[in-house]
């Protein structure tokens, strides 16, 4: 090459450079966020990043996510609903369906039935539920069956270290809480794996068939009792447990026991730019909810919303889950208490709604590229992502949000600076998933998919990119604002 043409080309790229400082953080911010972010920026996105480490650490359960929930938003001035005889504009409220969802509300200026403005993402992620009559013995080897619940790849959950969260409930209609793995001096549990000297035979199996379910039995114990007479291991557990919780074998039939990773959430890589943990699906996203609805100051001009719901990862089915009328009965109770009382109120409302579905898609993984299609992929740090339709072959069982609510969305993120992408979840044909969306938009809400893209979804220890999260509290914050 000439040395003339050399020279002429170096000035073309430093004058493209120069445009390129021009631009505006959101242009930038197409290759990579974290590019149209300035160091003011940046420390905003760590600072809120710890408070959702914390959040993670404190919530690893439908029941411990509620507990924290509430504890935040007393904090912040809501109330329980239950306590208020009437509502003003400006009130904060919530509603706890049965300990393991619950909704929140700021009330607006105009009247409910003008419609509210919701973000709703779900507090159950994927674990290991005790089976009813769990505990056994087997070569001097005390252990307890279980479950899974929600998708997940069987052979991750062996010889990771496991917490015990849940609940015993006892016929006298007591209940005893039970947390045993998060504390340092705290034991912790743990499934076992066949060493790879005797596992020809595993190894020849599919990935899917490699561990059964029915293998995934937790290791809880190997002492025996001295004085007994049979099931020496298994009946000294139960003298623990019964010294521990007050319990005996047949009060597990009322437990529920959740096994989840016992490992903290933490920063990760060199330079922290990302969170790893468990139960990020969908805490990443519930937690920007939180604390969007949290630091509204005054009074919206439309009522602000928030859902945090249960059984997400099965259906939303049951009692706590998004399909129960339980969600209604809180719109009613806000409609009544603002002294709304006519027949079509409930439908009225949900019909002038909008609310984003707060749930998170896969992002691109380069390990793993050939499931994607690269121009409609989520990628790591390009911001909270927008996804128009869900579902699986041919959009089926999609909630497919129209044009004009995504333009709508589109413009009141411009005008917040949320850096946010477009996106579905892999190939065509290759799989695919579905959110609370399609059952809010059933009750006639306008709904739109909307949430952070993680890394290795549903494994024992997700990764999400801070400045995403970042982004999606930004993003639900301004929405639970806008006119
Ligand atoms: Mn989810
Ligand atoms: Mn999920």
């Amino acid at each position: 090459m000439k040395k003339d043409m050399e020279q002429e080309l170096l000035k073309a790229v430093s004058s493209a450079e120069g445009q390129a400082d021009s631009e505006s953080a959101g242009e930038k911010a197409k290759n990579c966020g974290w590019q149209g972010a300035d160091a003011a920026e940046r420390e905003k996105i760590m600072a809120f990043s710890e408070g959702y480490i914390r959040f993670l650490n404190e919530a690893k359960t439908e029941r411990e996510a509620v507990r924290e929930i509430v504890r935040q938003a007393e904090d912040a001035g809501f109330r329980n609903i239950a306590d208020a005889d009437s509502l003003q504009p400006g009130d904060r409220v919530y509603g706890i369906n049965h300990g393991k969802s619950i909704y929140m509300a700021v009330l607006g200026r105009q009247p409910l039935t003008a419609g509210f403005q919701g973000v709703g993402a779900h507090i159950d992620a994927p674990r290991l539920d005790l089976k009813q009559n769990p505990l056994y013995e087997d070569s001097g080897i005390a252990m307890l069956k279980t479950h899974y619940y929600g998708g997940i790849k069987k052979y991750q959950w062996t010889t990771v270290p496991l917490a015990l969260h849940g609940v015993v409930a006892f016929k006298d209609g007591s209940v005893k809480e039970v947390c045993i793995g998060e504390d340092e001096e705290d034991p912790v549990f743990i499934i076992t794996d066949l060493l790879p000297h005797l596992a020809a035979k595993q190894n020849a199996k599919k990935l899917a068939e490699g561990v059964p379910a029915e293998n995934l039995n937790i290791l809880v114990g190997s002492v025996p009792q001295t004085d007994a007479d049979s099931e020496f291991v298994k009946k000294n557990i139960l003298a623990l447990l019964k010294e521990k919780y007050g319990m005996e074998e047949d009060d597990f039939r009322s437990a529920e026991i959740e096994a989840v990773p016992a490992a903290m959430a933490r920063s990760t890589g060199l330079d922290r730019s990302m969170v790893s943990g468990y139960g990020q699906d969908d805490r990443v996203c519930a937690y920007p909810g939180l604390r969007g609805i949290l630091d509204i100051d005054g009074v919206p001009e439309r009522t602000a919303l928030c859902i945090f719901a249960d059984k997400e990862e099965i259906g939303s089915v049951g009692v706590t889950g998004m399909q129960s009328s339980n969600f209604e009965l809180f719109i009613m109770d806000l409609l009544e208490k603002t002294g709304i009382v006519n027949p079509y109120a409930v439908q009225r409302t949900f019909s002038a709604s909008r609310v984003l579905s707060a749930d998170v898609t896969a992002a691109f993984d380069p390990t793993y590229a050939d499931v994607m299609e690269r121009r409609n992929a989520a990628y790591m740090s390009k911001g909270i992502s927008l996804k128009k339709y869900t579902g699986a072959r041919g959009k089926s069982g999609a909630s497919d949000a129209n044009a004009e609510f995504v333009g709508y969305v589109r413009g009141v993120f411009d005008r917040a600076g949320v850096v946010c992408q477009s996106s579905e979840m892999g190939k065509v044909d290759e799989g695919g998933g579905g959110t609370i969306a399609y059952i809010l938009a059933n009750r006639g809400m306008q709904v739109l998919d909307c949430g952070v893209p993680i890394l290795s979804m549903h494994s024992p220890y997700e990764t999400a990119s801070k400045f995403d999260i970042y982004q999606a509290y930004k993003a639900y914050k301004a929405f639970l604002l806008a006119e």
